[in-house]
């Protein structure tokens, strides 16, 4: 039996009226569930839905038999502690998901479900399983796996949030990374839900300390990740080693052959549900890309930030090495930056974690394995600053954001050369990734304005100071007032002045991003970082300011000159040039030398001994829109 339904996110009200008024054992016996049939379609209006749902419940259940207004979840046949549990935490809807494998796995049937990430899978599970469970049995019944430490505990809290209303229910998390003893201690006392990581597992397995002779279920969550991540063969360990009666639950965004294989080998004629990405969630993010060279990107992204930030923002480095350098260089800029990577101590991650959701920490800057089923909700912005691998990687990035029907947005850093790839992420997502272009200053500083209103506005509607410290405001408000003979609305600026504490209102001058060298500070950075940083690289000034000083007479001993064609007709700048050279070549910026650029072509100072590779490379090389032809102009 497979259940294919479109539409993976809570689309609220419109689809608790379908559960309503579809009697349950529709539901369930139900082999295909067609858009049509069973999923909101994209243009019923959330307002228009939630009026009738308003309406619906009278016809449904009858007043008289059940005051209480009774929750989407109830039809589910769920135990009142756990409908409370649920109304405790605010879910008053069940997702697409949800309300396919809640009525199968209620029954006890094996499940495998494909879904992405941020579609309620955890509830999805957790229900069906709460309610069968028996509190009365001291050994683990449940056993969930997940690929991360982070989503041990994220889905062990959800179990604890559904079940805060039953007695006697034991959930552990057990992963790898904390102590050992005191998991045993817990597992001696009794537990009936064990979430962990497969290695930590399988250790107290081996020991002995995890007696899954009484499990009922075992749940696989994001079986794919466990793919990836290289615990495929531990988990069919774990599985050689259950009870011949169980029920097996499998989710996974993704269905790569080795995942199909294992439900076939390890599940009994499971129940199937996929959950499409219809178009209208996933135009939930807004996706756009940039096209940036490599040097610039850091200067790129301080620009996105600052006319696109919103509350919540990942940033997505590939490297450690990467996460560390955007990090300091977001710092000197003034964010709350937090960053995520393996070198990270457990504690630490989840203490990070924590402060990104309560907004301690605005930024967080990541590698993909830090990020891994991370849930806050107040992610308003993903920023794919290097090209992630694979089109599943994207979508779990982009997951992150745009989460419990929220709107997100992401956006994604491309150099010209990893241009091409980006047809097969708009294939991964089924929709295009629009271009965007370096926030230029103009919106930049929109947004410090706009920004600048809304703190003002926030101050006069929520004072900081007690009121004692407000009337000695007021009263050198008067005093100055009295001094000066000036009017309110130029005392009033004067503090706002103030308020700038020395930092511009505005960035001043020319678009210099684009032109600057490499790495290289614009004139407002160069007074923000001072004096330290200009020692630390040298010469920071823009090349064509060099090029004067230089004269124009030949390339420097250890350099060779070479001809591009292109030149100020193609409107070309020395950084775009720059740019595209060290992306290309892998040439530190620096190393490049002098830059001419005629009328029709240009010239540029390269170090000697380049090998014939990136010469060929360089060729194809397009800048401005034109192929470089790059070409040596004998000595
Ligand atoms: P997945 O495992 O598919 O990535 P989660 O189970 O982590 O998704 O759920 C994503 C988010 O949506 C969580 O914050 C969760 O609390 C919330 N959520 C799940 N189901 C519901 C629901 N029925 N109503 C409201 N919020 C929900
Ligand atoms: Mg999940």
């Amino acid at each position: 039996m497979t259940q294919i339904i479109d539409g993976s996110t809570f689309t609220g009200a419109a689809d608790s009226q379908a559960a309503i008024e579809q009697p349950r054992e529709d539901v369930v016996l139900s082999s295909v569930v067609s858009p049509q049939e069973d999923a909101p379609s994209s243009d019923t209006t959330d307002s228009a839905a939630s009026a009738d749902l308003e309406t619906t419940p009278a016809t449904v259940v009858p007043e008289a038999e059940t005051p209480p207004p009774i929750s989407a979840f109830a039809a589910f046949g769920l135990r009142r502690e756990l409908l409370d549990g649920l109304a405790a935490i605010g879910f008053e809807e069940p997702s697409p998901i949800q309300k396919a494998a809640i009525p199968e796995l209620m029954l006890g049937r094996d499940l495998v479900g494909q879904a992405q990430t941020g579609t309620g899978k955890t509830a999805a599970f957790g229900l069906p399983l709460l309610e069968r469970l028996d509190a009365g049995q001291r050994t683990p019944q449940v056993l969930v796996l997940t690929p991360t430490r982070e989503l041990a505990m994220q889905v062990a809290e959800a179990f604890n949030s559904y079940a805060a209303c039953m007695k006697g229910v034991k959930v552990l998390p057990i992963y790898g990374g904390a102590d050992f003893r005191d998991q045993i201690q817990h597992l001696r006392r009794g537990v009936q839900i064990v979430v962990g990581t497969p290695g930590r597992v399988m250790d107290h397995m081996r020991q002995g300390t995890l007696d899954l002779s009484g499990l009922r279920s075992l749940v696989l969550d994001e079986a794919d990740e466990m793919l990836r991540m290289g615990f495929i063969d531990d988990v069919k360990w774990v599985l050689e080693q259950l009870p011949a009666e169980r029920q097996v639950v499998l989710f996974s965004a993704t269905m790569p052959s080795e995942i199909r294989r294992i439900s076939q080998n390890y599940l009994k004629d499971p129940a199937e549900v996929t959950i499409r990405q219809k178009a209208a969630d996933g135009r939930r993010i807004r996706q756009r890309h940039l096209v940036v060279n490599g040097p610039q990107k850091l200067e790129a992204l301080e620009r996105v930030l600052e006319a696109e930030g919103s509350e919540g923002v990942i940033i997505f480095a590939r490297t450690k090495a990467i996460t560390l350098t955007v990090a300091e260089s977001l710092e000197q800029h003034g964010y709350d930056v937090a960053v995520l990577n393996g070198d990270v101590p457990q504690t630490q991650r989840e203490r990070t974690i924590e402060r990104l959701r309560d907004g301690r920490v605005n930024v967080l800057v990541a590698t993909d394995v830090a990020a891994r089923g991370l849930d806050v909700d107040r992610i308003g912005l993903v920023i794919n600053y290097d090209i992630p691998f694979d089109g599943e990687a994207y979508v779990h990035r982009i997951g992150r954001t745009g989460r419990a029907g929220r709107s997100g947005e992401a956006i994604l850093f491309l150099t010209p050369r990893e241009r091409r790839f980006l047809g097969g992420l708009e294939r991964a997502v089924n929709q295009p990734i629009e271009a965007m272009e370096v926030p230029g200053n103009a919106s930049i500083n929109q947004h410090r304005l706009d920004r600048l209103r809304q703190k003002l506005t926030t101050a006069l509607q929520q004072p900081v100071c007690n009121p004692e410290e407000r009337a000695l405001l007021g009263e050198i408000l008067q005093r100055v007032a009295l001094e000066q003979s000036c009017s309110p609305d130029q005392l009033a600026l004067a503090a706002l002045e103030l308020g700038l504490a020395g930092k511009p209102l505005l960035l001043q001058g020319e678009e210099r991003w684009g032109q600057s060298r490499p790495g290289a500070p614009t004139r407002e950075r160069d007074r923000d970082r001072g004096d330290r940083d200009r020692e630390r690289s040298g010469d920071r000034r823009p090349f064509s300011d060099r090029n004067q000083e230089r004269g124009e007479d030949g390339p420097e001993d250890n350099m060779e000159r070479f001809r591009i064609e292109v030149g100020w007709r193609d409107r070309v700048k020395p950084g775009n040039i720059v740019g595209a050279i060290a992306n290309e070549s892998g040439l530190a910026g620096r190393s490049i030398g002098k830059i001419r650029i005629f009328d029709a072509h240009s010239t540029v100072d390269l170090p000697k001994g380049m090998p014939e590779e990136v010469f060929a490379d360089l060729r194809r090389l397009r800048v401005m829109n034109k192929e470089l032809q790059i070409s040596r102009l004998g000595s």
